[in-house]
């Protein structure tokens, strides 16, 4: 027998909260190789020893089989270990870039399967879980994975749990996050009942028609029965909320009975984050819920606790994030009792202290494609690779805003926090600058911030930052998805951002060139936007501007393609106000879905700008169907946008920007680009919305995007 071989194994990725150690174990035992495998901060250290053949083997299904994400694997010559047998050696710590572990995950088929099964010990416990399911950054202190580095460090394990833990054919073992009935966490109610009795009185109050805020695996929810249309109203009078409010479906075929859903819907819905997923409705309940969109956000339980709700009610609840204006999602118990006295009548609260609340992830399918537009529990952190290595802190902007991070190739962005009006939020978000880097052992080194020198993630930036168009950031933070070779367009369409003109930009189409070079390749005849911070509100104001009236007040420059879309939908005659944001334009795009015709119109040209204004007498003729208008108007939207972007050098059109969040222009410009051979590349982990600013700004940097001729401090 020649002398056995060492190796040692350096795995980078997401590599933590996945199982990876169970099986990288029990593959060095069936193989009967010895070493030894432990999580790093950095990542997963493998020393394994044997034959060189077997080794070979080892190595080969390893890379081709390990649970987990975007693995690095790196090998080298080692001395020989002292193990005589494989073990699960204790984590260590170490320098490297922290970024190992996944976004929480929901709840497995597995676990599923057992929280239903009468036989099994953990028959409807709320907090069942696996080495592929459960909370994870919600509960997690600091890294390595570990149980002790977790919320579950005080819940020390009984003996089966124990047992289950170390036995190396368990499917819970060496899972962070084991315990059952009779060791783990406990549910329980304001006034002390706990467990199935604490589930039943919150049950009997959403029966009731009450509102129950539920600390579920990553935050509280307030709930409602949603179809009961006096209790939908409660929760909106009481939480001062117009917005559309999303459902926990009770069952998977309660979601197909109202809703029409397409093979990447229902993927979705059931996949490992269990996102709020915006679908076509069907049936009548989304009319209270989301009136006149024509959409419903839904949603599967993500965790036994909601499993625990929904077995007993059976039937569909509205689940809303459980927060005050301007104020984050509540995740601990003590601002839950308090903050939500006079919108709760009753609380159903758990011990497992959560270390960040998420809020609920949302995605919409377009074209096909899932498209995140809120990077909440399950969608965040996450983690890509920049071509180029930088070590910047991406700030963000001012309206959903996030923070990303960047060290060498790894950019890590974080969990979507909120708008930076609130207090709350900006306590929030200047928390999470002071401590996400350090959690990912990431030196982000220089500041990067939106050009807005107001906007929240600007004036809370360090005197030193650098700055980039809002603009810029958005077709960067796409162009990261998919790295188009330039030269490449992108359209960033939104409500406003600053131009490096110092006007207000939002319908740019933009050139890019060798080297990430840019220029304004074009953008919509500029319209005078009244000035103040709730302009968003006002469509109607800007219906009036757009129809050649003069506004009183003051008033700037504009090119903004969101609020030149809400004008002409409230010169429709749809809404004057918007009772949240982005409503009207929803509205529009909602009737135009509906409609059955179009009245042709079209844009005309003033160079390669748009000019809107041969479309108002054809949006604004009452004569003819408002649907028939909203098609009309999508359809022209679409055809310009094209025949712009075909004025430009290459074939690949980056769409960014909130705009895009429309599913009705996303769907028409796709199939009119077929025709022009221009390929539309969406948005798709990173949100076309603000929410992938902070990303962006990284990128911009990074890749060293500037404006051609103009000399600028960075982009
Ligand atoms: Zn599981
Ligand atoms: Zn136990």
């Amino acid at each position: 027998m020649p002398k056995p071989d060492c190796r040692h194994i350096q795995v980078t990725g997401l590599v933590q909260g996945v199982g990876f150690r169970p099986y990288v174990y029990r593959l060095a035992q069936r193989l009967g190789l010895q070493g030894e495998i432990r999580n790093r901060s950095s990542g997963v250290s493998i020393t394994v020893q044997g034959q060189m053949a077997v080794l070979d083997q080892f190595l080969t299904e390893l890379r081709r089989n390990a649970p987990g994400q975007r693995h690095e694997f790196s090998v080298n010559v080692a001395a020989a270990t002292a193990h005589s047998d494989f073990v699960i050696a204790p984590s260590q710590s170490d320098a490297g870039i922290a970024g190992t572990l996944l976004a929480d995950q929901a709840i497995c088929e597995d676990c599923r399967r057992e929280f239903h099964d009468q036989s099994d010990r953990r028959y409807h416990y709320p907090f069942i879980s696996c080495t592929s399911c459960g909370p994870r950054f919600s509960i997690c202190r600091r890294l390595p994975w570990d149980r002790i580095n977790t919320s579950w460090s005080r819940f020390s394990l009984c003996a089966a749990c124990r047992q289950e833990y170390e036995s190396p054919l368990d499917r819970r073992f060496h899972a962070v996050g084991i315990s059952c009935p009779d060791c783990g966490p406990v549910l329980f109610t304001a006034d002390g009942l706990q467990g199935e009795a604490a589930v039943r009185q919150a049950c009997a109050v959403l029966e009731r028609g009450g509102v129950v805020a539920v600390k579920g695996g990553a935050g509280f929810h307030l709930l409602v029965d949603a179809q009961n249309p006096a209790a939908v109203a409660r929760l909106r009078e009481r939480k001062r909320r117009s917005k559309p409010l999303a459902v926990l479906a009770p069952t998977f075929e309660w979601v197909l009975e109202n809703a029409h859903t397409e093979a990447a819907e229902r993927a979705a819905l059931k996949g490992s984050a269990a996102p709020i997923v915006l679908l076509k409705a069907c049936g009548g309940i989304h009319e209270s819920l989301a009136p006149g969109l024509g959409t419903l956000g839904v949603m599967l339980p993500s965790s036994g606790i909601q499993l625990s709700i929904l077995r007993m009610l059976q039937r569909p609840l509205v689940a809303t994030s459980a927060n005050l204006s301007g104020a984050p999602l509540i995740h601990e118990n003590d601002t839950a009792l308090s903050a939500l006295a006079g919108i709760a009548d009753a609380f159903l609260l758990h011990d497992l202290d959560l270390v960040q609340g998420l809020d609920d992830a949302v995605l919409r399918v377009m074209a096909g494609q899932p498209v995140s537009l809120r990077l909440g529990r399950g969608f965040a952190p996450q983690i890509h690779t920049v071509p180029v290595a930088h070590s910047s802190l991406g700030c963000g902007a001012h309206l959903k805003v996030n923070l990303a991070m960047q060290e060498r190739h790894t950019l890590i962005v974080g969990p979507y926090i909120g708008d930076l009006q609130g207090a709350g939020n900006r306590q929030r978000y200047l928390q999470q600058k002071s401590t996400m880097p350090a959690f990912f052992q990431i030196d982000a080194g220089t500041e990067v911030t939106d050009l807005h020198p107001d906007y929240g993630s600007s004036v809370e930036a360090d005197d030193h930052a650098l700055t980039v168009p809002h603009h810029v950031a958005h077709a960067m933070a796409v162009w990261l998805e998919h790295q188009p070779e330039p030269p490449f367009q992108a359209l960033t369409w939104d409500g406003v951002g600053l131009g490096p003109d110092g006007t207000v930009w939002g319908g740019e189409c933009l050139q890019f060139d060798a080297g990430m070079e840019w220029q304004r390749l074009g953008s919509i005849r500029p319209f005078q936007l009244p000035a103040g911070h709730d302009i968003a509100r006002f469509p109607g104001r800007i219906a009036r501007v757009l129809s050649g009236e003069t506004y009183p007040g003051r008033s700037i420059a504009c090119s903004s393609m969101g609020r030149l879309i809400e004008g002409l939908a409230a010169l429709a005659g749809l809404r004057e106000e918007n009772l949240f944001e982005a409503q009207v334009a929803m509205e529009w795009e909602a009737l135009g879905h509906r409609a059955s015709q179009a009245l042709h119109m079209d844009f005309s040209w003033v160079g390669a700008d748009l000019d809107w204004r041969p479309l108002l007498p054809l949006v604004a003729d009452r004569s003819v169907s408002l649907s028939a208008r909203a098609l009309g108007f999508h359809q022209a939207l679409a055809r310009a946008a094209l025949r712009q972007c075909r004025l430009g050098r290459g074939d690949s059109v980056l769409l960014s920007g909130g705009v895009f969040q429309n599913r009705l222009l996303v769907e028409l410009m796709v199939a009119g680009a077929r025709e022009l051979g221009l390929k539309l590349l969406l948005p798709g982990r990173l949100p076309p919305n603000d929410g992938s600013i902070a990303a962006g700004q990284c990128v911009a940097l990074a890749m060293g995007a500037k404006q051609i001729g103009v000399a600028q401090q960075c982009a």
